[in-house]
């Protein structure tokens, strides 16, 4: 292998920055909690439950950092933001002591999981440094030995010539001796002005021996890659994509199908909530719980939400979005349905709506965009009502992973 492919070769070690600022930026994030005062404080009390669940989920698996970010902002959540929220003297004092309880050891967990977090930090930024200064070396190494390289061809190309020019200056002197033995009477005076002759040559050769390719040398740009992002362990931490749904979509929409049956047959919807688990940082729906619920042609409310926390919390399961029929309809999102969803997904950003068509067959599963999440957040409307550019507001998820191998549990709570 040649040394410039060496020096190709060479990779430095993927940038791990200093464990200080992963911590700072990991606490930072931690505290990135934002209650909004407008939105009901039931909604943050499932957020905050939902959010311990997959802290501990986290920490079961060690994903320290998710762990850690998720307690930090279930404190913060209970702690800070919640009891300035106005509804905050409306919730039970059963359900604050419960939040207490559970607040309790989570202090001293989180600061056990940031020691963790920290040292590791520090082992993986001590074989960061490590894994540098071997790459440095081994580059400065490679360098010097492409510049020994073309030194010694620049050294053998000054050989060549001086050779040559050795050679061509014997020819010359076995020429002149020749011509001397020729010319017998002839004065010794010639010789000098030969010698002259030669020292010009001399001149010449070094002018061209000078000349070489010394700037090659410094024609391979050295790159420099620490500019380049690096794939560190902080991107775990640093999402901008949605978790993977993972959805038995096929055993979901037939059991679904089936148990709406009788109210599609009376042209009434039926809904159900998508419940599941999160596992190795992407969810799984698992069961369709289906509350008590009233509905009509078009509309379709679940009632006794209580009912449905307690079997959720029996089931550790977590809300990942809902299921509802349009008996007569095709699959869409109706601007009631654009509200509702804005719920779930304010609640868990990869939560779906599936939207089960019984005339057409049609089932879709949907998401918000990010700016129809904000605007629907927004809007104060009730009941059907329009909304510009609708079509900007809703797309199909594209997170969602079908996987037919799997089945759901249905709780009729009914
Ligand atoms: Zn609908
Ligand atoms: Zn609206």
């Amino acid at each position: 292998m040649s040394i410039e492919q060496n020096i190709d070769n060479l990779r430095p070690p993927a940038i791990v920055k200093n464990p200080e600022e992963r911590m700072k930026f990991l606490v930072e994030k931690s505290k990135n909690v934002v209650v909004e005062h407008s939105f009901p404080i039931r909604l943050y009390f499932s957020s905050g439950r939902q959010l311990l669940q997959m802290a501990n989920t986290y920490l079961d698996e060690k994903n320290m950092e998710q762990a850690f970010v998720l307690y930090m902002r279930y404190i913060t959540l209970f702690v800070e933001k919640l009891p300035l929220h106005p509804q905050y003297h409306e919730i039970d004092e059963t359900d604050k002591r419960s939040v207490r309880a559970k607040l309790k050891p989570l202090f001293g967990l989180a600061e056990e999981i940031k020691i963790r977090i920290r040292n590791k930090y520090k082992e993986e930024y001590e074989n960061y440094l490590t894994q540098k200064k071997i790459y440095d070396e081994k580059l400065a190494e490679a360098q010097k030995a492409l510049i020994e390289q073309r030194q010694k061809a620049q050294q053998n190309l000054e050989d060549k010539k001086m050779q040559e020019y050795v050679n061509n200056l014997q020819s010359q002197i076995d020429k002149k001796k020749r011509e001397l033995v020729d010319k017998k009477d002839e004065h010794l005076k010639e010789e000098t002005v030969d010698v002259n002759e030669m020292s010009s040559d001399e001149e010449s050769l070094s002018t061209s021996i000078d000349q070489p390719t010394k700037t090659e040398i410094h024609k391979r740009p050295v790159i420099d890659r620490s500019t380049k992002p690096s794939m560190s362990l902080l991107d775990d931490v640093d999402r901008d994509t949605l978790r993977s749904m993972i959805v038995p979509f096929q055993d979901l929409t037939k059991k679904f199908v089936k148990i709406a049956q009788p109210n599609t047959d009376r042209n009434v919807e039926t809904c159900g909530i998508l419940c599941g688990q999160l596992k190795r940082d992407s969810f799984t729906i698992t069961h369709i719980l289906i509350p008590k619920q009233s509905g009509t042609s078009d509309s379709c409310t679940s009632i006794n939400e209580e009912e449905l926390l307690i079997e959720q919390e029996k089931h550790n399961l977590i809300t990942m979005g809902w299921i509802h029929t349009h008996p007569t309809q095709r699959s869409f999102l109706s601007s009631i349905d654009l509200h509702t969803h804005a719920l779930y997904q304010k609640m868990l950003p990869e939560a779906i709506a599936i939207v089960v068509a019984p005339t057409t067959s049609e089932i879709q599963m949907y998401s918000l965009t990010d700016h129809g999440l904000e605007f629907i957040l927004k809007c104060r409307e009730k009941g059907f009502h329009p909304h510009a550019n609708e079509q900007n507001l809703y797309h199909s998820s594209d997170h969602t992973i079908i996987d037919d191998k799997l089945n759901v549990d249905v709780v009729d709570l009914r």
